[in-house]
């Protein structure tokens, strides 16, 4: 599907967006990425909109990337028998280990590594910040709590003790199955979260054992610290800004987005802004100025992708909230302010062929009219780095491996063409024009670029650059084999 835009978006599913229908017009009014979230509903949800997802992909011949992401060591509560409470300041409030339902007065907090830390007087931080209990008293099966700031709190939503050090695993026994479901099922990327060092990172990448990209969610104090070495080990970086504006003074997750947006991008990693982007749209259709300022920094800082959470999951305009994206992300990226700032902010330390040949294809399609950037890659390396030049003209992803296609769909300005397996470099560029032609981006009189490596289907091999006519009889009469 094309866009006409270089941002991606990330949508969650959930509730609000559960069927073909509603999954096909969030995917048509803009989503290139699903999120799939495991703390919420069964492996049998799961299952259910994956298979809804690739069925939409099969009917509009469009690769999308599925996002798994994993609950991590996140506490949460349980479920209330009504669903939701509203907790008034100043009310008594109870955390226990009974797994019993809910209710204004008391609610399951199945972790007791939590009771044993916990001590008289510590905050606990409800649904991103939202609610705030302060414990009056506590034993290793309970803490009394004060409502200290109210508000409506529902099932499972997160808990977060800033005060607290406590001693949690990176992947529980709960992750690991949920990992190995995801993996088998074929999803795209895995999200990993509350991520502490790389060694976290290290894990999961050999369980998933290459079936899917490895995306870090950045959201622990300690993860900021030491980000250069879990950037170095992840294929992807999720700013997740509820838990981090949390566990850090909010103040400070701004200028943290800032320095990941562009560590990713000088490694060719893609980098994803999430959380609270349209948080008014969970239940007006109309965002506030605010969320659209927000939506725009993150476009103009050069993200990757801006996600929807509650937004499209569980809020009553999920459609409208992925418009609004679209429509920002269409303005700004129309802005000649936006233009000079991913100029001024590109800071590539090339070292190889293939960075060199991107950032001439760049230079190139940018002095004169050329039409789109083709460029084959089977890894998906080469589509990386064109990305990261965050050239003016579409970059056309020309791979044969459909795994390939469905990742690079988080990456800035990435358009995937399935292509069949070539020998020929001559092939190599009918098949880039005829897919420019297709999908409207070039006429027969234009002309192209096409970045591709000899021998074929060998990696690292990034080697040939060439400025190629559209017409199928130029190209047969000019090209070299
Ligand atoms: P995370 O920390 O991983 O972002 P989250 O609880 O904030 O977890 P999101 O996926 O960001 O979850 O979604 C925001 C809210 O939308 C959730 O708190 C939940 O109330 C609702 N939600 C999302 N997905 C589902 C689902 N599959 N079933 C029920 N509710 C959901
Ligand atoms: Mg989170
Ligand atoms: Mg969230």
């Amino acid at each position: 599907m094309r866009r006409h835009r270089n941002v991606k978006i990330v949508a969650t599913l959930g509730p609000s967006s559960n069927d073909y229908e509603m999954i096909r017009a969030l995917h048509e009014a803009g989503a290139d990425v699903f999120r799939l979230n495991m703390s919420h509903g069964t492996h049998e949800d799961i299952r259910a909109r994956h298979a809804i997802i690739r069925q939409i992909e099969k009917d509009l011949d469009s690769p999308i990337a599925i996002l798994a992401d994993l609950q991590g060591p996140k506490l949460r509560v349980g479920s209330f028998a009504r669903g939701e409470e509203e907790l008034v300041e100043g009310a008594a409030f109870q955390l226990d280990l009974d797994p019993a339902e809910g209710d204004a007065t008391r609610v399951c907090l199945p972790h007791p590594e939590i009771f044993a830390a916990l001590e008289k007087g510590a905050n606990l931080l409800v649904n991103d910040g939202k609610i705030r209990l302060t414990v009056t008293s506590c034993g290793p099966d309970f803490a009394n709590c004060t409502v200290t700031v109210g508000g409506t709190i529902s099932n499972r939503k997160g808990v977060n003790v800033p005060d607290v050090v406590l001693p949690l695993a990176a992947l529980s026994d709960k992750d690991r199955k949920d990992l190995e479901f995801a993996c088998a099922l074929g999803v795209d990327w895995l999200a990993l979260s509350f991520v502490q060092r790389p060694e976290d990172v290290i894990e999961a990448r050999e369980l998933a054992g290459g079936r899917a990209a490895i995306l870090s969610k950045i959201e622990k104090p300690s993860a900021v610290k030491c980000f250069d070495d879990i950037l170095a080990v992840s294929d992807g970086i999720m700013v997740a800004r509820g838990d981090l504006g949390v566990e850090l003074p909010v103040q400070n997750v701004p200028p943290i987005q800032k320095r990941l947006v562009r560590r990713c991008r000088s490694v060719a990693k893609p980098v994803i802004v999430a959380t609270q982007m349209l948080e008014s749209m969970i239940e007006s259709p109309m965002p506030t100025r605010a969320e659209v300022s927000d939506v725009a920094t993150a476009i103009y800082e050069g993200a990757d992708a801006i996600m929807l959470s509650a937004e499209s999951a569980a809020g009553q305009y999920p459609v409208e909230a992925v418009s609004t994206m679209n429509n920002v992300a269409i303005e700004v990226e129309s802005d000649p302010t936006y233009r000079e700032v991913i100029e001024a902010s590109r800071k590539a330390n090339r070292t190889t062929v293939a960075d060199g040949i991107v950032a001439a294809a760049r230079e190139i399609a940018e002095t004169t009219n050329i039409r789109a950037i083709c460029c084959y890659t089977q890894s998906g390396t080469t589509a990386l780095l064109t990305a990261r030049e965050r050239p003016r003209v579409p970059i056309i992803a020309m791979t044969s491996l459909r795994a390939t296609a469905r990742r690079l769909a988080l990456t800035w300005g990435v358009n995937c063409v399935m292509t069949e397996a070539l020998d020929r470099f001559k092939m190599a560029v009918v098949n880039a024009a005829r897919a420019a032609r297709a999908q409207g981006y070039a006429t027969e009189e234009e002309q192209i670029l096409v970045i591709a490596g000899v021998p074929f289907n060998k990696a690292g091999t990034t080697n040939i650059l060439r400025v190629a006519p559209c017409a199928e009889r130029l190209i047969f009469a000019t090209d070299p084999e």
